[in-house]
């Protein structure tokens, strides 16, 4: 497993807001949070960005985007609506090499994104 900062936070190695947890995924409050809500989902299989995913790796993905989905519902946000985003690279402003989806929800969202 790379270590991380998500990988910590995994192992419990770090605290973090932990919303969901189960054996495939593990989703918990952003530290800086950029919206209202703003809630990263992790699959607990280190996968380091969506650069590296193959179709091996096409369920896991797809659990992991169902799983995003019933966390922002159970945290309220599927009536207003909210954005789901995966960073890659520097263009795409990825800081953390663990994978992982952003929930960001409780107020509107601009497009495009700055
Ligand atoms: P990204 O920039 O897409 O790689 O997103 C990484 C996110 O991880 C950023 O939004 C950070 O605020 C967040 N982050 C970094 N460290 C922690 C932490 N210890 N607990 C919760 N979120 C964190």
């Amino acid at each position: 497993m790379a270590d991380t900062i998500f990988s910590r936070i995994m192992a419990r190695e770090i605290s973090a807001d932990i919303v969901f947890e189960d054996d495939d995924a593990l989703a918990f409050r952003d530290i800086d949070a950029k919206a209202p809500t703003h809630v990263l989902v992790i699959p607990k299989r280190h996968i380091a960005t969506v650069a590296d995913a193959s179709h091996e790796n096409a369920a896991m993905l797809g659990s992991l985007l169902v799983t995003a989905a019933r966390v922002a519902s159970d945290l309220g946000l599927s009536e207003d609506g909210y954005r789901l985003v995966i960073n890659h690279g520097r263009d795409g402003g990825q800081t953390v090499e663990h994978l992982h989806i952003h929930i960001l929800g409780g107020r509107p969202m601009a497009w495009p994104p700055g």
